[in-house]
């Protein structure tokens, strides 16, 4: 028989399995290979003042309702707003460290809509001339760095709230937020999933608490998004038509709101269905999306220059005062960790997460020059500290030149990491006005190389484990750990465990 001619029927087979091969994969396709996911976010955060945008009253959150509305706040007629510099100050530094183009040129707009917590029946917010334009902040994906766009960032007032429950029959309304300064940040159509949108709010989190600019809040309502998504086919050049989720408090929220909208837009357009401009709330509990408004037009707020307000221009040297302003931010602190103190990128990430962590870090590096155990320091017995204690590296108690004292305490042979981890450690917090010196010798913790005092202690091991000790010198070198281990315990981690591992070796080799 010639080659191959018996490969028909074979051939036939394999070419059936690979048509159920793909009519397997056609079924199990879900729309989300079909579609792609658009989402723009615009993010509002309350800016550190300690009072309002436009008057002196107080910004402090859980006060008693209506207890922080002066006339300015309420809109009594005739009362006039006069602008908060440092809210100005703040909106400029987010612009600055955003990448953003400043505005010289600026004015406040009136926005008009009627809603029972705005008592002027407009917001006093900008239109033509957001201070900060374009610009961009980067985000961290599973497929790496990805730079998302903004198309503004500006400054304007909050509402009041509206308490549906505080009643049974009425709807009570606090005024104490309204007048509150905030910024919002709006992005470019740029993200493509809910994982972005979540990294994306990660890093702005992260950024205006670095900044100094707003806590940060989302379940106090420091940091609100609101988020808007369309689907498209994939390939497509046309952006669907969007849909609005209002008010979401949480980042994990933000990206449940966005993967359950897209689910629900995918399968409308699956059913030949047409997509409504509509705004949207969240159920946290169900997970789902309902609708809040069809949104056939586009709002017409009738934005017009607030005629209370003057005009103002910002001056370069103003400007150029602010951005002296601004700390190393993360990025930059990862890439400085990783070169100059040889830090994996993983620690670094984790050190710089929070600026008052990472400044503690730095500041224990101006008084040792050993980096790595200065990190391994902050991300072992210290964070475990704050997380069992659920406080902030501002309320730990030991300073970062003891901490540093302690790692060169080690170096120098004189304390064991074990003991420092452990009992020091534990002193140190306890009475933190103490030296380490000071403690380690109160409390008999200093190592000690004294070989009096070692030496009976491995001759006593070197016994116990004599069959391990032929077995070390047939090549199982691991043994060594054992053996130094043993002694260490004997010693009550007092032994300079360098100078046993010496000490052992020189005796095992002379047996
Ligand atoms: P609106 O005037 O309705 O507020 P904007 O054009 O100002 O709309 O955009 C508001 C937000 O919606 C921005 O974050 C923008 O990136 C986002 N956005 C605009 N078009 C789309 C779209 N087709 N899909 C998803 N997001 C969009
Ligand atoms: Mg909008």
């Amino acid at each position: 028989m010639a080659p191959g001619v018996n490969r028909g029927p074979h051939f036939y087979k394999s070419n059936s399995k690979c048509k159920w091969v793909i009519f397997a994969a056609l079924l199990f396709m879900s729309s989300a290979d079909l579609y792609e996911v658009v989402v723009g976010l615009e993010v509002h955060a309350q800016l550190l003042t300690q009072t309002k945008l436009f008057c002196g009253d107080s910004i402090s959150f859980g006060a008693e309702p209506n207890t922080h509305i002066s006339p300015i706040t309420l809109a009594h007629p005739g009362t006039l707003p006069k602008l908060n510099k440092k809210a100005l100050e703040m909106a400029v530094k987010m612009g600055i460290a955003c990448h953003c183009e400043i505005e010289k040129h600026n004015y406040f707009a009136r926005k008009n809509y009627f809603y029972p917590d705005l008592p002027k029946g407009y917001q006093v917010s900008q239109h033509t001339t957001p201070i900060c334009k374009s610009g961009y902040i980067k985000i961290k994906t599973t497929s790496g760095e990805k730079t998302i766009r903004l198309n503004r960032i500006h400054l304007e007032e909050d509402a009041g709230k509206s308490l549906h429950d505080a009643d049974d029959l009425n709807t009570c309304i606090d005024y104490n937020r309204a007048g509150t300064p905030l910024i919002e940040i709006v992005t470019e159509p740029d993200l493509r999933s809910g994982e972005e949108a979540f990294a994306f709010l990660t890093q702005v989190r992260r950024l205006v608490r670095y900044l100094d600019i707003c806590d940060g809040n989302m379940e106090e309502g420091s940091l609100r998004c609101d988020a808007n998504i369309s689907v498209r086919k994939k390939g497509e050049a046309q952006f669907g038509t969007k849909v609005e989720i209002k008010n979401l408090n949480s980042i994990r929220n933000v990206k449940r709101a966005i993967e359950a909208e897209a689910i629900r837009l995918m399968n409308i357009l699956d059913q030949g269905g047409e997509i409504m401009q509509q705004t949207r709330g969240f159920d946290a509990v169900s997970g789902n999306t309902f609708t809040i408004r069809e949104k056939e037009d586009a709002d017409d707020y009738r934005y017009f220059p607030e005629p209370d307000l003057t005009p103002f221009n910002l001056q370069n040297e103003f400007v150029e005062k602010i951005g002296n302003t601004i700390p190393a931010l993360p990025e930059e602190r990862i890439k400085e960790y990783i070169s100059a103190f040889s830090l994996s990128e993983y620690d670094a990430a984790v050190i710089t997460d929070e600026r008052d962590f990472a400044d503690y870090f730095e500041e224990i590096l101006q008084h040792t020059k050993n980096c790595k155990a200065a990190a391994n320091w902050m991300m072992g017995p210290v964070k475990s500290w704050l997380n069992e204690k659920n406080c902030t590296i501002k309320q730990f108690p030991v300073a970062p030149k003891q901490l540093a004292s302690v790692i060169n305490m080690i170096d120098e042979g004189k304390l064991s990491f074990s003991v420092a981890s452990t009992r020091l450690f534990e002193k140190l917090l306890q009475t933190p006005g103490k030296t380490p010196e000071d403690i380690a010798i109160a409390e008999n913790l200093i190592s000690v190389s004294d070989l009096s005092f070692i030496g009976p202690l491995i001759d006593k091991t070197l016994d116990k484990f004599a069959s391990k000790v032929i077995e070390y010198k047939k090549g199982k070198k691991g043994l060594l750990s054992l053996f130094v281990g043993e002694v260490m315990k004997h010693s009550r981690g007092k032994a300079d465990p360098e100078t046993v591992n010496k000490m052992i070796l020189e005796k095992i080799n002379k047996q």
